[in-house]
This record gives C-alpha cells, sequence and structure tokens, in this order.
C-alpha cells in the first residue's frame, strides 16, 4: 500500500476539498487545494481537470457570459448601426464594431485554448 491515503488524510487536515473527479492517471480522489489548485495525493502533482465539471468551470462559465454579453453588444450596436446617418457617429460605432468583435475572436480562441 502506497502512502497515499496518509497523505489524502492530511491533504483533508489541511482544508482541502475531496472532488468527486478522479485522478486521470491512478484514478485516485482528486482534491481541491485552499489554493484552488487540484491534486492527486497519490500521483503527487497538480492535475488540470480539462473535462466539464462542478469545478473547473467557474472560468468557464465566466467567459460565457462575456461572451453572451459581447454578441449582445453587438447586436444592439448594429441596430444603432443602421439608424444612424451621421458619418462622425457611424465611424464611432463601426469603431465600437471593430472592438467588439475583435474581444468576441480573442475570446473565442481563448476558449479553444
Ligand atoms: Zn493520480
Amino acid at each position: 500500500m502506497s502512502g497515499g491515503m496518509k497523505e489524502m488524510a492530511e491533504l483533508l487536515r489541511s482544508g482541502a476539498k475531496m472532488l468527486s473527479h478522479s485522478c486521470p492517471e491512478c484514478g485516485s480522489p482528486l482534491f481541491q487545494l485552499k489554493s484552488g489548485e487540484i491534486w492527486c495525493a497519490k500521483c503527487q502533482r497538480r492535475v488540470v481537470i480539462v473535462s466539464e465539471g462542478e469545478e473547473a468551470p467557474e472560468a468557464g462559465f465566466q467567459l460565457d457570459t462575456l461572451e453572451q454579453a459581447i454578441v449582445n453588444k453587438l447586436a444592439s450596436m448594429t441596430g444603432l448601426l443602421s439608424r444612424e446617418d451621421d458619418p462622425g457617429k457611424l465611424r464611432e460605432t463601426a469603431e465600437a464594431l471593430n472592438a467588439l468583435l475583435a474581444s468576441l475572436e480573442r475570446l473565442r480562441r481563448i476558449r479553444k485554448g
């Protein structure tokens, strides 16, 4: 028997949470440290969870929210653009649209990893 159990007990005592995910390498339960890192007690290493779960998606959720906000803004600005006749304002709107599109593109690139 490896020292995994002892290590797990120590992790729990230090305030780490046991997660429902298991280590992709060894199948041991993973722990979330107080620092937020996911840790495998058996492999003695950090684990990055890539599949969907309940721990990592916090960042994913924020990106979704941001993406939705950008898309909504793009939609409302498109309406604005079609009603606008003043060349100066048109240019302003077009520039804002450009910036939003660039943000959206960057965001989608981040999400693809
Ligand atoms: Zn492991």
